[in-house]
Formats: C-alpha cells, sequence, structure tokens
C-alpha cells in the first residue's frame, strides 16, 4: 500500500527514505519569497560565518525547522526551490536529476515500495504550483564538502548561484516530466 501525504516522514535510520513533505508546496514558494537573497540576509550571512556559535545555532535551527517540513538531510545546497519542495536527497539513491529507471508504473519508490517516489511527489507539488517548468533544470552535483553546513546562508552567500542550469533552447532532450509520463506531450 502506498503510504499517503503526511504519513511518510524524515527519520528511519540513516539511509534515505522519500518523504512527502509536511508543509505544501504553494506555501513554500511563499515561504521562500520571505528568505529570498537580498543585501540584508548577505549581510547576516556574512556575520554569522564569522562567528562559530552563532552559525552553529543558526544551522541548527536550519536543521530543526527543514527536517520537520521537508525530511532535510542538511546536504547544504537545496535544491528544494527547484523540486516541488520535496527534498531530492530523501530518494534512496539521492538523485538530484530525476527518478531511476526502478520507479513502478504507479510511482512507488523501487528501494521503498511502500513509498511514493520522491520524483513522483516533486512533480505533482510543482505543476501544481505552478511551478513544472522548474523540474527542466538540470542540478550540478551535489558538493560534499557542504555536508551538514546552512543551505540557507550558503544561498545568501551566492554560492547557490547556477546550481540548477536551463538546457540551451535548441537542446532536443526531453523534459524530466514528460519522462514521467506526468503531463501531455
Ligand atoms: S538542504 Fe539539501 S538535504 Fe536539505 S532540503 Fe535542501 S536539498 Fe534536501
Amino acid at each position: 500500500m502506498i503510504v499517503g501525504f503526511g504519513e511518510q516522514r524524515a527519520g528511519g535510520g540513516d539511509w534515505p527514505r522519500p518523504v512527502v513533505p509536511r508543509i505544501g508546496a504553494r506555501l513554500s514558494y511563499g515561504l521562500h519569497r520571505v528568505l529570498a537573497a537580498n543585501l540584508l540576509y548577505r549581510r547576516l550571512a556574512a556575520w554569522l560565518e564569522r562567528g562559530r556559535p552563532a552559525y552553529r545555532w543558526f544551522t541548527r535551527v536550519e536543521r530543526v525547522a527543514k527536517e520537520q517540513l521537508y525530511g532535510c538531510r542538511m546536504c547544504g545546497q537545496c535544491a528544494l526551490p527547484d523540486t516541488g519542495y520535496t527534498c531530492p536527497m530523501t530518494c534512496p539513491k539521492q538523485l538530484r536529476n530525476g527518478p531511476c529507471g526502478g520507479v513502478a508504473a504507479d510511482g512507488r519508490c523501487e528501494v521503498h515500495p511502500d513509498l511514493v517516489c520522491v520524483w513522483v511527489t516533486a512533480i505533482e507539488r510543482a505543476q501544481g504550483a505552478g511551478h513544472g517548468a522548474d523540474l527542466d533544470l538540470l542540478q550540478r552535483p551535489v558538493d560534499h564538502r557542504e555536508w551538514g553546513r546552512s543551505s540557507w546562508v550558503n544561498y545568501w552567500q551566492g554560492r547557490d548561484d547556477g546550481l540548477g542550469v536551463a538546457y540551451g533552447e535548441d537542446d532536443p532532450r526531453p523534459l524530466l516530466r514528460r519522462e514521467l509520463g506526468l503531463s501531455p506531450r
């Protein structure tokens, strides 16, 4: 049986398990506007990075908040805004650019067949909030040196610039959502 919204939670040991966020996508996009990078946040980020305890506490708050809401694993380079606010690091294979070939026809995860594939959740949330095109972005590989660091600070410091890049306009590669078969071709 596939577990529904709110029943898949973060945790379950050290290995990632697909998580359905506890907070809706539209609200998440709205919150992002509040946290959008600006000069004030950049200065705050720079100040936080100058003081070890302040940075540690700030990172702890981020960890608790995002872990509860999205199952965040603190990769430090947050892809949430491009994935319908569904954490790709909760994919057991930690794929950042769409599902593996093992996802079942009904959307179940290959590794945890009782759970919905992270990428099915992602595309449904993104499309439902009018952000389906975000899934077309190509996510760069994870920089493993950033694990455990604050993704908010990294974002405000401009380190996430280019985290998700668009294909060239004349690039014929198929769109991710078409590959999933979840939207008209
Ligand atoms: S910081 Fe990384 S692990 Fe945390 S929610 Fe964003 S993508 Fe997921």
